[in-house]
């Protein structure tokens, strides 16, 4: 059986007694072994990062951005590959897969730019003979854990910002589909990343544990469900670190009575079911406006989702493909269960849906309530499948309202051609990421993603100007270049110093 292994010192590498199991969920087989390593093999990464980092911290940002250029060349040329990586592990259809690894790039381009990025800040005569400037520097050594859903773009949003700031990577890939992190921390070496500069762990909670409570790590990245994040986020303050933890989501898409219905069905089938739900950008709520609004769409929806095709993550003509293994496959399903058991009405059924020739596939059908409520357990959590719960509103203050004050805050989306109704919305919504007439507002590299409430523990977003900031220290310089001339007896030396 293949073996997917880490990637310590810019070499493969063995390490861990336990290994965990790597399906192709388009038939359901187990494809290889990833093993599972420990504090033990963490200590070498993180000797070899330090053995590593100073140089590159020193390494002019000139020089530094170089090695991104080429890096970006070299993932270019190995899009395919990675895309049919991904999709055999993931079981996302292959154009999305290339959507993944392209999302991903376009930080690495980003950070192309880091010698602008990284100029400081600096004034000149803050007081007599005074200069005042400020510089980021790097934290040393960071360590990234993500999650399963976006194997090639989550790993590209926070190494390449910690990185091109001039730090050393730890990378904890998810366990469930862990080969496509791992090639790319091959080609960073090979683009000329110095070995040690990006590593890749491979592991479960021991080796979260392990990174959160290694002295030397500096900063942690966080993307995953809410709980771990959230326990992530204390245990890694606690063991004094610099700590983002992003989690979970139930996005809600708000369809005014004048929004364009034919795009809202065609916007929201790709939001809801794409990937088979499982982006925590996805839309899995919708909130029509008014019963007359409610009635139009569901008409509209029910024949979209008829059409929608589930296939190999290989078929070219499938919307999407299977979910990630047969544990997820069963939590989606009993919350559907859960769903039709608290009363709401469950309009399309996925469940027992099978894909000829690949009966044992984790292939679910997407599934459509109405009259969903929003004390309901089945509203209230994530689901991450393909799941639509339609919230009827009566009217635009009840529909503001239910993402307002849903546990979660990632991202929102409002349908409409009002434009003093999309304004109060995006200013007035308890919510991180806001989508007017736009249904998966994930914002562009340049900008950075977050979310709020319990959908991000932390305070600062990823990737954009965010990013650098959560992996630099900021150092402000106070200069002054006496001429000499000074009264050697000078009182006001015991005053505080001001620059009046
Ligand atoms: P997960 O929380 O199960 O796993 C995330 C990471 O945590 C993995 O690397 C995993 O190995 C590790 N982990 C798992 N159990 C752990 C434990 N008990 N202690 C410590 N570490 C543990 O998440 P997932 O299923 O891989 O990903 C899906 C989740 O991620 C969804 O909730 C989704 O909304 C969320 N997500 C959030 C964002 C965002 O930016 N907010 C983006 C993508 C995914």
């Amino acid at each position: 059986m293949r073996t997917i292994d880490h990637f310590i010192a810019g070499e493969a590498s063995g390490g861990g007694s336990r290994t965990s199991d790597v399906f192709n969920p388009n038939d359901g087989s187990v494809q290889a072994k990833v093993p599972l390593g420990d504090a033990a093999l963490l200590d070498r990464a993180v000797d070899a990062a330090q053995a590593a980092q100073p140089e590159w911290a020193a390494t002019n940002p000139q020089r530094r951005a170089r090695v991104f250029f080429k890096f970006k060349e070299l993932v270019e040329a190995d899009m395919e590959n990675l895309a049919q990586m991904l999709s055999s592990e993931h079981g996302k259809v292959i154009a999305d897969s290339r959507g993944d690894v392209q999302r991903g790039l376009d930080v690495i381009e980003f950070c192309c730019g880091i010698p602008h990025v990284l100029k400081g800040e600096y004034t000149q005569g803050a007081g007599p003979g005074i200069d005042v400037y400020s510089m980021r520097q790097p934290l040393g050594i960071g360590a990234g854990i993500t999650p399963f859903n976006f194997p090639a773009m989550i790993p590209m949003w926070m190494f390449g910002p910690a990185i091109a700031a001039g730090n050393a990577f730890i990378l904890k890939p998810s366990e469930r589909d862990p080969s496509v992190p791992r090639r790319l921390a091959e080609l960073f070496v090979e683009a000329g990343g110095p070995e040690g500069i990006l590593q890749v762990v491979q592991g479960d909670k021991e080796m979260v544990d392990a990174i959160l409570d290694h002295p030397a790590i500096g900063g942690v990245s966080f993307v995953g469900s809410s709980d771990i994040a959230h326990y992530v986020y204390k245990r890694g303050v606690a063991a004094g670190k610099r700590v983002q933890a992003m989690g979970g989501a139930k996005n809600h898409g708000i369809v005014m009575p004048d929004a364009d219905l034919d795009q809202v069905v065609s916007d929201l089938s790709g939001a809801a079911y794409g990937s088979a739900g499982e982006r925590c950008m996805a839309l899995p709520v919708v909130v029509p406006v008014g019963e007359g609004t409610a009635e139009r769409l569901k008409e509209k929806l029910l024949p979209a989702i008829e059409a929608l095709r589930v296939g190999v993550s290989t078929d070219k003509d499938a919307h999407y493909g299977p979910v990630v293994n047969a544990a997820h496959k069963k939590r989606v399903e009993d919350w559907i269960q859960k769903g039709v058991d608290e009363g709401a009405e469950l309009v399309v059924d996925g469940r027992g849906f099978t894909l000829q020739g690949h009966e044992e596939g984790f292939f679910i059908g997407p599934s459509l309530f109405d009259h969903v409520r929003p004390d309901m357990e089945s509203y209230k959590e994530e689901i991450f499948g393909p799941v639509l719960q339609i919230v009827r509103a009566k009217d635009f203050e009840e529909a503001l309202t239910l993402p307002s004050k849903h546990q979660y805050g990632n991202g929102v989306a409002i349908f409409t051609r009002n434009g003093h109704a999309a304004r109060e919305f995006a200013q007035r919504v308890n919510v991180g990421m806001v989508g007017i007439n736009v249904p998966i507002p994930v914002p562009v590299a340049y900008h950075s993603f977050g979310g709020w409430k319990r959908s991000a523990f932390g305070d600062t977003n990823q990737h954009g100007m965010e990013g650098i900031k959560f992996w630099t220290k900021v150092k402000t310089v106070t200069q002054r270049w006496p001429d000499g001339t000074a009264e050697a007896d000078n009182k006001d030396a015991f005053v505080i110093p001001t620059m009046g």
